[in-house]
């Protein structure tokens, strides 16, 4: 039997401790492959690179076959399933930050993970929340196994959003939180007294039970399974739409 393929890639660009962990823990399933942007992606979302051709080229990193491209991370997953002629299985992270709730719609960590998706390859993105300490990913790491063993053993959903805290007290399902957006924008003056601007996102208190949010909060790793299909069910059916599309 051929060993599974798992390709790994991130939104933190091809240097991040992160990256380097995640393709450590993949290595015990199976034949890696890294291909992640050259430089930072963060919040790029599910961007494309289509005004400009995009660059494959050989990086070292570790004993890894590992590959940068000067794209965003949606575009290292199509290089790099292009390359590879496909893969098993892909894994984006992890992350240096979380990507919980809302969050998921800038994050190139997950957007890495549907691009797979989409192509039909099963998919999983990693993030870690972040506590104002130095990520220790070496005591991560058997968390971030038992997760792959546990996708890999039980069926598992095409797509799965996963944060860790930092220090993992067991694992739950959960779903996305959707109570609040946080996004705002925020003033300010650069040195030379021009106005500036950043669009940032302020932490959430008070998550609902059960989300991705409040299980990251209480100490537990946060498996949500997404769907790509954003149609807003509820709303269509209380439309009464019949079967042609056609309000009646
Ligand atoms: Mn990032």
């Amino acid at each position: 039997m051929r060993e599974m393929r798992i390709l790994v890639t991130n939104d933190d660009g091809i240097f991040s401790p992160g990256l380097l962990a995640l393709a450590e823990v993949a290595t015990r399933f199976g034949e890696v492959r890294v291909v992640a942007p050259d430089v930072e992606q963060s919040a790029m979302g599910h961007a494309i690179t289509i005004q400009r051709p995009l660059q494959y080229h050989r990086a070292q990193l570790g004993p890894f076959e590992a590959y940068r491209v000067n794209g965003t991370p949606a575009d290292c997953v199509a290089l790099g399933l292009y390359h590879w002629d496909g893969a098993d299985l892909v894994l984006s992270g992890i992350n240096l930050g979380s990507n919980l709730g809302n969050e998921i719609w800038h994050s190139g960590t997950v957007a890495a993970a549907r691009q797979a998706a989409l192509l039909g390859v099963r998919a999983a993105a990693f993030s870690l929340a972040l506590n104002g300490q130095e990520p220790a990913f070496t005591s991560l790491l058997p968390s971030v196994e038992q997760v792959v063993r546990l996708l890999l053993e039980f069926p598992a959903p095409l797509l799965v959003n996963i944060n860790f805290p930092p220090e993992p007290a067991g694992i739950r399902w959960t779903r996305q939180s959707v109570r609040a957006y946080s996004g705002r924008v925020v003033e300010g003056q650069d040195p030379m007294g021009r106005r500036h601007y950043w669009f940032a996102a302020k932490p959430l208190t008070d998550p609902e039970e059960g989300t991705d949010r409040w299980a990251v909060e209480q100490g537990w790793v946060s498996l949500t399974p997404l769907r790509m299909d954003l149609t807003d069910r509820e709303w269509l059916q209380k439309m009464e739409v019949n079967r042609k599309g056609v309000l009646s």
